[in-house]
């Protein structure tokens, strides 16, 4: 569909993104594909100009996510894993397209910035872009826990060639696979348990065993024994697997990438300072003693510490640690997970104390296994919890994010003249709300539908 030649949005409060301000009453402009006006106040629409009103609703930047996963259709995840089916590609970009996020930034790190859609993908308002983590330690741990999506030409690729070829950002360096975060707890756990003794386990009993085995900061040398015996019983292994085997294949399933993958940090950092460019990484308990050193030893690296409210961080640690990092100029990520509304295996609790701390820079989904709740209702959260103003809350997903990604989004962001023309209109009384998305000048999504063309053939079209 082509950009709506001009549309102007009226009656609606304002949030512009920039951090601080709030128009009571605003009318924001568009013309083609950027933003031409946003003035405050009621005024007289030209009767040329297709005309949204917002009474009763929030106007605000389209939604800037720097950090999530299974949204392109290259190898996914850190681990370079296969990758994910179309209709779940297209689920997840029409979930954060009806959230409110207008631009997307996928960090899996290890597709090609040509493997965003397949050649038969029908055009999708959201504009996805991807990272690079094309070193060879990043590219060996991959293969180490999994690397079944690469082919010789992920193989072969390097960090160089793939920021000419449009890559946004370096990394993620690491990730859950890779260094015993969650996707170790809902996927590679569980799976290596089911092998060995045919039964099922919850992912907070596999992240239980899996501290008993090798502990939060994964430098345990000697498992807890007696209370693996315990985590046994509860989770009725007990008759099927003892604890020295679930120990060793605890171990066995989790440390092989570990070493590869922190060394992948280093080279990730030493790129970034390098190139003059943005570096996400995959900030937990394990890596945190390495991301700190490595503010000293690339003090030129453009640092992210990626979802900071990891759910292997004590909350008093999510802090300390990100007091630490912002010290040292890392900018403090924290990411929805399915911490706000999901509630499957995460709580608020770490992302609650580090914006309360007020360090938090921007705002992500990142994954959670695809169970990610959305950053308007994270963002509805926090103002009405008041642990934010609104125009705080909001800039930590719009204007924030340009700032710290220019190379993805600093050409938006912000509500003003000359900047992209990405909207997002959501209900006054709760932002999560969303009725109305403008996607690069075109009405993506009217009255919380999609505006996409033939629904049923475009499903169609994406089937395998
Ligand atoms: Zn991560």
């Amino acid at each position: 569909m082509p950009p709506d030649s001009q549309i102007a949005i009226i009656n609606g409060s304002v949030v512009t993104g920039d951090g601080t301000t709030f128009h009571e009453k605003g009318i924001v402009r568009i013309s083609g594909t950027r933003i031409t006006s946003v003035t405050q106040g009621q005024a007289d629409v030209g009767t040329d100009a297709f005309v949204v009103d917002a009474s009763g609703c929030t106007v605000m930047p389209g939604i800037i996510n720097a950090h999530a996963h299974g949204c392109i259709c290259g190898p996914s995840m850190p681990s370079g894993s296969l990758p994910v089916q179309p209709l779940d590609v297209d689920y997840f970009r029409n979930r954060h397209l009806l959230s409110g996020t207008t631009t997307l930034l996928n960090v899996c790190g290890l597709a090609l910035p040509d493997e965003i859609d397949r050649p038969s993908t029908p055009h999708h308002p959201l504009d996805i872009h991807v990272t690079t983590a094309h070193t060879a330690s990043n590219l060996a741990a991959a293969i180490a826990i999994d690397g079944g999506g690469l082919s010789t030409r992920h193989k072969i690729a390097c960090i160089d060639d793939m920021v000419d070829k449009g890559a946004k950002a370096l990394g993620e360096a690491g990730g859950g696979q890779t260094l015993g975060g969650g996707a170790q707890d809902y996927r590679f756990i569980p799976a290596a348990i089911k092998a060995v003794t045919g039964r099922s386990i919850h992912p907070n009993a596999a992240r239980a065993l899996k501290e008993a085995v090798l502990g939060r900061y994964l430098d345990r040398r000697v498992p807890d024994l007696a209370q693996l015996d315990v985590l046994l019983a509860e989770c009725r292994l007990a008759p099927h697997i003892n604890a020295d085997d679930v120990g060793r294949l605890v171990r066995k399933t989790v440390m092989p990438p570990v070493a590869l993958s922190l060394k992948g940090f280093e080279e990730i950092a030493a790129a970034s300072e390098r190139l003059n460019f943005p570096a996400i990484f995959h900030n937990a308990t394990p890596t945190v003693a390495t991301l700190i050193r490595m503010t000293k030893t690339y003090p030129k690296a453009r640092v992210i510490a990626g979802h900071s409210n990891h759910p292997m961080f004590l909350p008093d640690e999510a802090v300390r640690f990100g007091v630490e990092l912002k010290k040292r100029g890392v900018a403090i990520d924290v990411s929805t997970l399915d911490c706000i509304e999901t509630r499957w295996r995460n709580d608020t609790a770490n992302i609650d104390a580090l914006v309360e701390a007020g360090i938090v820079d921007t705002l992500s989904t990142d994954f959670a296994g695809g169970d990610w709740d959305s950053i308007l209702s994270a963002i509805q959260r926090m103002v009405r919890k008041r642990q934010l103003t609104l125009p705080a809350a909001v800039a930590l997903a719009t204007g924030n994010v340009a700032r710290i990604f220019p190379e993805l989004a600093g050409d938006r962001g912000v509500l003003e003249k000359g900047r992209r023309a990405d909207v997002v209109i959501a209900d006054g009384h709760n932002l999560g709300r969303v009725r109305h998305v403008v996607a690069n000048g075109e009405l993506a999504v009217f009255n919380g539908a999609m505006t996409v063309g033939n629904l049923r053939e475009h499903a169609a079209s994406l089937r395998h």
